[in-house]
């Protein structure tokens, strides 16, 4: 999908933008005519005036953490994945907890690490209580640590191996030390776009139902979006829509991030949108989803410039440091940076860093 020259005036699209800014909702029709056709620059102060009104003015936060893959072998073969393998691959592998993850996360927690986000491929055969013993035993040698694991298709995927339902699976989860759910795996909630491209993984109605499962038992999750590929407009605009309402029935969205497809080394191929079709994307996404305090510049995926310049366009957190970052890296493109190097871009773009949880509490 590539960048689209803009047809809506300028004061066309001041006039649409105005709606979410004094406390209207954008309808679907109006989301995707700014996601096609609106001026990006209008778009972009517009969302940048939506995220002083709703979320901190002056900062701009981050969390420390650490990605831990536990094993990249996968039956679901995404076709835009470039991470999972199969059971015999030269470089599939299972990490156990001694003595792979709990130098990992002991390496993360000793820079300062709050949050351990955990997820892998579909395992056809490792046994649940292997995933309740992991979780419990970093629970037991890290119990400060938050541990923000296992995406909505990983916990689809336990439901139908072990034949339990979903609420189940989460409270076993849940028991066992896991604390909130990181939402990746939506890519775009449409059907039709996840039949083309992940035909094995779990549907728009599964991803959304695990979602408002584990609101209902408590738990704060994240909703993501990866975007680039298959998809049309208007399905972009679907999957804001279904986030943003299951959003007015939960709350329990703590954050929204989206990033673009990254093609290397992936079945599916073709070519990584623009930085400007990420920018309008995340202003778009900033003034539909008028219900979230909080959207994450996707700097991992696009860069420290463009993520910094997200913090323009409707983001206000770095989202984090990313100790360690597999998946996006298979498919080619993946910065890292230190916790001072993250500062340093925020301070220059304008912004207070400020550290914070994986539930958005300031910790400093
Ligand atoms: S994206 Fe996730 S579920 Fe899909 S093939 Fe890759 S590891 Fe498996």
């Amino acid at each position: 999908m590539s960048d689209k020259p803009s047809s809506l005036s300028p004061d066309e699209t001041e006039r649409l933008c105005a709606k979410p800014l004094a406390g209207g909702r954008l309808s679907r029709e109006e989301g995707e005519l700014l996601l096609h056709k609106g001026d990006i620059h209008k778009m972009g102060s517009a969302a940048h005036e939506m995220r002083l009104k709703v979320a901190n003015p002056g900062i701009v936060t981050y969390v420390v953490d650490r990605n831990v893959n536990y094993t990249n072998v996968c039956v679901s073969r995404c076709r835009f994945c470039a991470f999972s393998r199969d059971i015999g691959d030269d470089d599939a592998y299972i990490n156990e907890y001694e003595p792979v993850i709990r130098a990992k996360v002991a390496e993360a927690v000793e820079l300062g690490a709050t949050q351990i986000l955990m997820q892998g491929g579909h395992h056809p055969s490792l046994p649940f209580e292997w995933y309740l013993e992991l979780l419990r035993s970093i629970k037991r040698d890290f119990p400060e640590t938050t541990l923000h694991s296992f995406s909505p298709p990983e916990v689809v995927h336990f439901s139908a191996l072990f034949g339990m339902p979903v609420r189940e699976v989460l409270a076993k989860l849940r028991d066992a030390g896991l604390d909130s759910l990181p939402g990746g795996g939506a890519e775009i909630l449409s059907d039709r776009v996840r039949s083309e491209v992940s035909p094995r993984k779990c549907t728009a109605d599964e991803w959304i139902g695990v979602m408002r499962e584990a609101h209902a038992m408590g738990m704060r999750t994240t909703a993501t979006m990866m975007f680039g590929h298959v998809e049309t407009y208007p399905e972009r605009i679907e999957h804001l829509e279904r986030i943003r309402a299951l959003q007015d029935e939960t709350g329990g969205f703590t954050a929204f991030i989206c990033w673009s497809y990254q093609p290397e080394n992936t079945p599916l191929g073709g070519t990584a949108v623009g930085g400007l079709e990420y920018l309008r994307t995340l202003a778009v996404a900033r003034l539909y989803l008028d219900n979230f305090t909080n959207l994450q510049a996707s700097w991992v995926t696009m860069g420290p410039k463009v993520g910094q310049l997200a913090l323009y366009f409707g983001a206000n957190d770095m989202g984090g440091t990313m100790l360690e970052e597999n998946v996006v890296a298979a498919a080619g493109t993946a910065y890292s940076m230190t916790e001072a190097e993250l500062r340093r871009l925020i301070s220059a773009a304008g912004f207070t860093p400020k550290k914070r949880t994986t539930q958005y509490v300031l910790l400093e």
